[in-house]
């Protein structure tokens, strides 16, 4: 992969954690708003319940993506940026623009999601 195109996939990896954290920002503003309004101890509790386990679950995704940037980031360092993982192949430049953290092809990304 040519240096200006690692340059350009980095500086879209590196912006994307920022972009998570406003977005848990904002779940804390709304967790603090409906304290304070007293949702959380109204008579509806299963769907405060409910409320909570979704903000979890998208907190859990939020991490793995992280964890996703990082592994590309080191990997643009490393020189193995945009070559499948598992079978080493190319990973086509419309597959990575649209999510510049995957480090699997699509084959493998298949296999791996049907195992
Ligand atoms: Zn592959």
């Amino acid at each position: 992969m040519k240096k200006e195109e690692l340059a350009r996939y980095r500086s879209v990896l590196e912006n994307q954690p920022a972009r998570l954290e406003s977005t848990n920002r904002e779940h804390e503003e709304l967790l603090d708003e409906s304290r304070t309004t007293g949702d959380f101890i109204g008579p509806d509790r299963a769907a405060d319940l409910e409320t909570l386990e979704v903000d979890a679950s998208v907190a859990e995704s939020e991490h793995r993506l992280a964890e996703k940037i990082r592994h590309a980031l080191d990997r643009i360092e490393s020189g193995e940026y945009g070559i499948c993982e598992a079978c080493g192949a190319e990973i086509p430049a419309a597959r990575l623009d649209a999510k510049p953290s995957v480090s699997l092809c699509i084959l493998c990304q298949e296999a791996h999601e049907a195992a």
